[in-house]
């Protein structure tokens, strides 16, 4: 008998993937391709064969036929060489692409930096605190955005936004409701204007909470506005950490507003956005609060960005912990997953959203590309963290991009350039992570943040399982991430 096609190769060895297990199924995660593929039998055991060595198609089925049939073993060859999960063992390594994203690539999302003025004083915060970037303090950019700059940046979105439907302007500050009448005047021109162009905004700011007040709150909810609050849990961490210019505790504050607008606002579900620091460590606790006592439909929690030698950067040991509370917090989602029922812990679910879609990422995020930041003087930044640095100034809202400068930034930071993320298995979620964590970790945005590998694969391993846990058992769940 002839050979079939697959033996008549050099001898065969594994290529790139991540294998993991759930509910006692194996899967691979494929890299580059993001592909997830439930092995059957024949599948595992090639590739367990293959894990001791690069070994002949021949010896593979000779090998594997007093337990499968010939045709099937072929198959199974044939198919994990199409994948990639095996191939030719002389066969170089594949490429990471250095495809630049298509001229003419819409912005979805624009934060608006109506303020860099804010009636708190946290000691870690980016723009005010150690390691901010910007001088908002004693720089030249306004404090306020004025009417008409926001009015230019709605049009800068209509127009950048081009064939989109719909696009996404946040507002963000500094404290975002110190800019209350800009915002409203902002929200009725972008609605009128939208319409007029066929399109459609949503809305969305992020706020300290302490400036809400009943007519801000029907506002909020009359409008649709999704709002996302930035709290670091119980009475006892907030207060040490989130702090007005006196030094005097926020939690007695804004609990009884959070309380009313969680019980006014029904139009959108409304986020917390927790910052962990060395000194609120107590993930579960503060994930508890958040959702019962304080009635939270989702809770997003987020690591300090800073530089190791302050006393909140999270520890070594510190980011042990932060993990494996998080994967107690995945395990609870799962459960609730599998019983159709809603689970507030968002940072699992975004992960599950970008495996379900298949994300191979080519940049970190979409800043500088999909998503913008825009500073009070109207200048247009990377994201609203680098809003106002003349360095990551990309263009404004009056005179436009600056593709020059914008081609520059694609490349640099694109995952091609960061060879040190080439052989990472979990480079489609991550590539390379945040622009601004970089830069203040390393004084360069384009730097790879490998302070933080571990972590990120360790967390990225976790939400493939719950993913195949998912897929196995509760398939139609998952649906629900089409969308
Ligand atoms: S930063 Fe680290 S975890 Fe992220 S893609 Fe690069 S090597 Fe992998
Ligand atoms: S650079 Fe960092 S902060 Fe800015 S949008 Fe990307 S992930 Fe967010």
């Amino acid at each position: 008998m002839n050979p079939p096609v697959a033996t008549a190769s050099q001898p065969l060895a594994l290529r790139e993937f991540h294998a993991f297990e759930a509910h006692g199924a194996r899967f691979l995660y494929m890299v580059p391709s993001a592909g997830i593929f439930r092995m059957d039998g024949p599948s595992v055991a090639i590739l367990d064969a293959l894990q001791l060595g690069p070994q002949g198609a021949e010896s593979l089925i000779e090998e594997l036929s007093s337990d499968y049939p010939l045709e099937q073993i072929v198959e199974t060859i044939e198919e994990l060489t199409e994948i990639r999960a095996i191939g030719d063992v002389n066969a170089p390594k594949q490429q990471v692409p250095n495809d630049l994203p298509p001229e003419g690539f819409p912005l979805t999302t624009m934060v608006l930096n109506v303020t860099n003025k804010c009636n708190l004083a946290c000691t870690y915060c980016y723009e005010y605190g150690e390691d901010k970037i910007v001088d908002t303090k004693y720089g030249d950019a306004p404090k306020f955005m004025s009417e008409q700059t926001a009015e230019e940046s709605v049009e800068f979105l209509l127009a950048e936004s081009r064939g989109q439907e719909v696009a996404h302007l946040t507002f963000f500050g500094g404290e975002t409701l110190l800019n209350f009448p800009v915002l409203q005047q902002t929200v009725a021109y972008a609605r009128r204007r939208a319409a007029e162009e066929g399109k459609r905004i949503e809305f969305s700011l992020t706020t300290n909470a302490t400036l809400l007040r009943p007519e801000i709150i029907e506002w909020l909810a009359d409008n649709q506005i999704g709002v996302t609050i930035s709290i670091d849990g119980p009475k006892e961490v907030q207060d040490g950490l989130r702090v007005f210019h006196n030094g005097k505790g926020t939690y007695d504050v804004v609990q009884p507003k959070i309380k009313e607008l969680l019980r006014v606002h029904r139009t959108r579900p409304i986020g917390a956005r927790v910052t962990l620091t060395q000194k609120n460590m107590d993930v579960l606790e503060i994930f508890r609060h958040l959702t019962e006592d304080m009635g939270f439909w989702e809770v997003g929690l987020a690591p300090v960005t800073t530089q190791d030698q302050r006393d909140y950067a999270i520890t070594p040991e510190g980011k042990d912990s932060m993990l494996s509370q998080f994967e107690v917090l995945a395990q609870e989602w799962l459960q609730c997953a599998l019983r159709d029922e809603h689970h507030g812990f968002s940072n699992v679910k975004d992960t599950l959203e970008e495996i379900h879609k298949g994300v191979s990422k080519a940049y970190g995020c979409g800043a500088g590309l999909g998503l913008m930041g825009v500073a009070t003087d109207g200048d247009v930044a990377l994201c609203h963290r680098f809003a106002g640095s003349p360095e990551h100034k990309i263009g404004s809202v009056t005179e436009g991009i600056d593709r020059d400068v914008q081609n520059k930034f694609l490349e640099d930071h694109h995952i091609a350039s960061k060879t040190d993320c080439h052989t990472c298995w979990a480079r489609p979620i991550c590539s390379g992570g945040c622009y601004h964590e970089a830069h203040v970790q390393y004084g360069e945005s384009s730097h790879a943040n490998l302070h933080y590998c571990t972590w990120v694969r360790s967390w990225t391993h976790t939400c493939l399982e719950i993913y195949g846990a998912l897929a196995e058992k509760n398939p139609k769940f998952l649906e629900r991430f089409d969308a």
